[in-house]
């Protein structure tokens, strides 16, 4: 985490005065201070002491920016050997923020999303689309959006009148989001998309090229690119600490109970365990590693007679071999207890992540061997909401004319992988994965996640 700027506290400012006195003795001698504002910031009347007028700011409350565009900056009264408290947020004025329509109001919106941009620094809350007239009436009240901001799946194409709408962020079942980003992008409006981008590569090329011929931004919704535990742990891989890595095992379970459900019908969710958490494994392992498998080998299974599976499959597991030599092992399932997890084996030791997929609640953990014995350490790391910080990285792009760093090239890639795993387990046998089909180095810059 970035460190705000040194502070100069009230102590560094009774060393540089003149006289060795205490600050409080100081301010009772002169009397020249008038505590101002509900800030607690402090001024000087007329007769400045040119000592105090260098340190004015910093009395009491750190330092005061001079622009508005600048952190505040508190004064510092923890010791170095607790952890630092994190910079003050640097909200932008809710009316400078980026509109965000977020188009069907299931769990994840309503749970996650829309709470999560009550939140954000950078993006609001402006439209609503929905296929329940009630349940959106609802979270408009809820929210404070206006009538004339809500619409209906059928009324959606009118939303490119309104101005206030800048991203339209799909949160509908997987299989609708090829239509409503090509609706949306027509409607010239900026696209953040929930993963699974979509259902095919064909449905996902279709969706590049409809923002690329708008001219519009397309970003696919990776929260855990943005999550602070799991970059740190891409962070200790690539510092290379523990040498190389050899080994990496992944692993994205949790136990569905509705057939009814979406989930469980092929043509709205494209397949089951892995296309909606296994995807998991496999985007954060490509993130982690930062390079592309050249290779799949996997294998399915559903129980029979399980009305659950009957369209889509209970479990994949499968491997993946990268360039570098390193093979990753993953499991995804749709019927036990909830786990979340990966380690990543290197040369001198482990890190590994619990809970590492989850909303919240990651623990990241390494450990290596020091002669006869296992030194195991935990990394403590502030949590954040992680749909804040993907929306807030959307609308920095925005703001700053930037790539987004998951783009929709992103999600083209692990659907490419996917297919393939698919391919393995139907035919028995390792599919080869051809470079070329998405261009290289496709990313946008390193977000800045403040
Ligand atoms: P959900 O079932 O709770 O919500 C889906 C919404 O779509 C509902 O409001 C539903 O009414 C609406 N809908 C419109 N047409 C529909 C149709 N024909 N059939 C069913 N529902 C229809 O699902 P969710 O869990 O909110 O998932 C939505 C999307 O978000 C999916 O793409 C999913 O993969 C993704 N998701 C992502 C995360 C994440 O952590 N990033 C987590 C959960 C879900």
């Amino acid at each position: 985490m970035k460190e705000g700027p040194e502070l100069h506290s009230s102590a560094e400012f009774e060393n540089i005065s003149v006289n060795p006195i205490t600050r409080k003795g100081f301010l009772f001698m002169t009397g020249k201070y008038v505590a101002a504002g509900a800030m607690g910031s402090a001024v000087m009347s007329g007769t400045t002491n040119s000592v105090y007028a260098q340190k004015k700011d910093t009395v009491n409350t750190g330092r005061l920016p001079a622009k508005p565009d600048e952190q505040i900056v508190l004064e510092k009264w923890k010791s170095e050997y607790d952890q630092a408290s994190a910079p003050v947020p640097m909200p932008m004025p809710p009316d400078k923020r980026v509109g965000y329509a977020v188009v069907g109001l299931g769990h994840l919106s309503l749970e996650e999303i829309i709470p999560a941009l009550n939140m954000c620094k950078k993006s609001r809350l402006v439209a609503l689309v929905s296929g329940s007239p009630e349940k959106m009436k609802k979270v408009a009240s809820q929210y404070a959006i206006q009538a004339e901001s809500c619409y209906s799946y059928e009324t959606f194409d009118q939303i490119k009148n309104n101005k206030e709408v800048e991203v339209i962020y799909i949160v509908l079942p997987n299989g609708m989001h090829k239509e409503f980003t090509v609706r949306g992008a027509r409607a010239g409006k900026h696209i953040l998309c929930e993963k699974p981008m979509a259902n095919t590569q064909e449905e996902c090329r279709e969706m590049i090229d409809a923002c690329n011929n708008a001219k519009v931004k397309l970003m696919v919704a990776y929260r855990i690119q943005y999550q602070p535990h799991n970059r740190k742990l891409r962070e200790l891989v690539q510092s290379k600490e523990f040498g190389n890595v050899k080994f990496l095992e992944a692993s994205n379970c949790q136990s569905s109970a509705n057939p009814d459900h979406w989930r469980h019908k092929k043509k709205l969710a494209g397949g089951g365990a892995l296309p909606d958490i296994g995807l998991y494994c496999l985007n954060t392992t490509r993130f982690v590693l930062g390079e592309e498998p050249t290779e799949v080998f996997a294998y399915q299974y559903s129980t029979p007679g399980n009305p659950l599976f009957t369209e889509v499959e209970e479990m994949v597991s499968w491997q993946m071999k990268f360039p570098s030599g390193v093979v990753a092992s993953c499991s995804t399932h749709y019927n036990v207890h909830e786990s979340r997890h990966y380690r990543v084996l290197c040369e001198k030791g482990w890190l590994n992540i619990d809970k590492a997929y989850a909303y919240k609640g990651q623990s990241l953990s390494r450990a290596k061997a020091d002669g006869k014995l296992e030194l195991h350490e935990n990394i403590g790391i502030a949590e954040v909401n992680q749909f804040m910080t993907e929306m807030d990285h959307f609308s920095d792009c925005i703001i700053q004319n930037k790539r987004p760093y998951t783009p929709g090239e992103e999600g083209l890639q692990d659907q490419i992988l996917m297919e393939a795993i698919y391919q393995s387990a139907r035919e028995g046998k390792p599919v080869k994965i051809s470079a070329g089909k998405v261009p290289a180095n496709f990313r946008g810059p390193e977000p800045e996640l403040g």
